[in-house]
């Protein structure tokens, strides 16, 4: 399963409210028997495996958008998740996915709209940056 670009994963993302649909994206994942990230307690803390061809451990929370890869048969997804994302809301759930309410939902697909959108921003912001640095350069040139 591939997620390219931000604005594909926004609305894959919104099937990954499933636990299943989450564990299904790690079909692939090599860590599995004696290791603390397997695919089950990736899927727990939220990851969703999105492998690239240079990067095929690449994993993705679907809340808060964290990308983490290189992972080691015994790092903790829920640390590792932590040390990176400390206030992600998948962090700070008190209850089991298949627990959550409507409202839990609604509470989270709002929070990860306000990720997704400040990863948007983010990334128009550099895109206009390097355009403006190469324009400068250009016109520097002349
Ligand atoms: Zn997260």
């Amino acid at each position: 399963m591939a997620f390219g670009s931000i604005r594909e994963r926004f609305y894959a993302f919104e099937a990954m409210f499933s636990y299943e649909k989450r564990l299904q994206s790690f079909e692939d994942w090599p860590f599995r028997e004696d290791c603390l990230c397997t695919p089950e307690q990736m899927a727990k803390m939220g990851f969703v495996h999105c492998p690239s061809e240079n990067s095929p451990d690449t994993a993705c929370c679907f809340i808060c958008l964290k990308e983490l890869e290189g992972w080691e048969p015994q790092d903790d997804p829920r640390q590792e998740h932590s040390k990176r994302t400390p206030n992600c809301p998948v962090l700070l759930l008190e209850k089991k996915w298949d627990e959550l309410t409507v409202g839990d939902y609604l509470n989270l697909n709002h929070q990860r709209f306000r990720f997704f959108i400040t990863k948007w921003s983010d990334m128009k912001m550099d895109e206009f940056r390097e355009k403006t640095e190469e324009t400068l350069s250009y016109i520097k040139n002349l």
